[in-house]
């Protein structure tokens, strides 16, 4: 199973993709996880992505196009993928299209995760991260059992630093201005399923069970 996951930052992409991971074995790439491990290695592209990222902006295309080619020459995608926060813009879709087609590989779903703004706010601004292990919780809605500890490995949390209500406004705008036409490139594929992103994450995933099917 192939699939693309959209949504705006804090729509529960993150969480809904573990749970895919777990059940069908697909793997999960998030282009913002690569390049937030290329920025702590010092690398070429994360000096690049850094300032870019700070600011809520979109890393240019061809960048994130050739992270992606890098880790589908890895391999190891047997059971599928899941792309989680890719693409972001038409020429991304395409890229990717075009990608998939010399691989041999095709899409079997994208799901879009609708979740209104306001909302988002709340979610974003309570997210905490174990810098280690990378498990994510929520000050309020998924608190660790000792506030401020990762409850795997006891690493005291973080909260990224895109993370404050102004640099996610920047993220929100960049979402709204682009991801329609992401949408409709699916959409005349006959790809696209939009899924309702409000309630429990166990109610969307079996909205989302049921757009797969499975
Ligand atoms: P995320 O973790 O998905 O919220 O991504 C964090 C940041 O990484 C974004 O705000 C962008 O600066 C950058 N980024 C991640 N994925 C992409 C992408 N597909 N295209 C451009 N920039 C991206």
């Amino acid at each position: 199973m192939n699939l693309v996951f959209l949504g705006p930052a804090g729509s529960g992409k993150g969480t809904q993709a573990k749970k895919l991971e777990a059940d069908f074995g697909v793997t999960q790439i998030s282009t913002g996880d690569l390049l937030r491990e290329a920025v702590r290695l010092g690398t070429d592209l994360g000096k690049q992505a850094d300032p870019l990222m700070q600011q809520g902006k979109l890393v240019p295309d061809e960048l994130v196009v050739g992270i992606i080619e890098e880790r589908f020459q890895r391999g190891g995608l047997e059971n599928g993928f899941l792309l989680d926060g890719f693409p972001r813009t038409l020429p991304q879709a395409e890229a990717l299209d075009r990608m998939l087609e010399r691989n041999g590989m095709k899409l079997d779903k994208v799901l879009s995760l609708e979740v209104p703004e306001e909302l988002l706010y709340e979610r974003i601004t309570g997210r905490r991260s174990c810098p280690k292990c990378g498990t994510v919780y929520h000050v309020s809605a998924a608190p660790p059992k000792r506030a401020g500890f990762c409850d795997i490995d006891g690493e005291a949390l973080i909260q990224r630093s895109d993370d404050s209500p102004e640099k996610l406004k920047n993220r929100l705008e960049v979402f709204r201005k682009e991801i329609p036409q992401v949408k409709q490139h699916y959409a005349r594929q006959g790809l696209l399923a939009e899924i309702h992103g409000v309630g429990t994450p166990e109610g969307i995933y079996t909205e989302i069970r049921k757009a797969l099917g499975r």
